[in-house]
């Protein structure tokens, strides 16, 4: 499958990794919007939050672990952070693998749309 983060789990495209088990892989975003920009992906091809059934959503609740630790590693829990999936072309989705933004070391700004 021609998806980039299959790439980057796989180890095909190099990223900088933060994390990883047998569920999950989780990297440093390569444009960071915030002082703290990680990826948190599924290792399963999952395209979107579309995709999500009652058959893959464990991963969902897996992966909200991984950021709860990581954020405490990365130094961001005590001041917060946000988790973040975008869906679609309306959200501005442009990487079609299922993917949550950790983001955090500054104050973030409110505006949700
Ligand atoms: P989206 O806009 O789909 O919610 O988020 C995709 C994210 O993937 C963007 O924040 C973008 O900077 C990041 N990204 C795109 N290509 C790469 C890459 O090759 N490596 C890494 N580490 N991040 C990438
Ligand atoms: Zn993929």
């Amino acid at each position: 499958m021609d998806c980039l983060f299959c790439k980057i789990i796989s180890g095909e495209i190099p990223s900088k990794k933060v994390y990883e088990d047998d569920s999950v892989y989780a990297f440093y975003d390569i444009a960071p919007m915030a002082p703290v920009h990680v990826l948190i992906v599924p290792k399963q091809h999952i395209a979107s939050v579309n995709e999500v059934t009652a058959e893959n959503s464990a991963v969902i609740s897996h992966i909200y672990e991984v950021a709860a630790k990581l954020a405490k590693e990365l130094g961001i829990a005590d001041d917060g952070y946000r988790v973040v999936t975008n869906c679609g072309a309306n959200a501005g989705q442009t990487v079609f693998h299922l993917h949550f933004h950790l983001l955090g070391g500054t104050k973030l700004k409110t505006e949700m749309c």
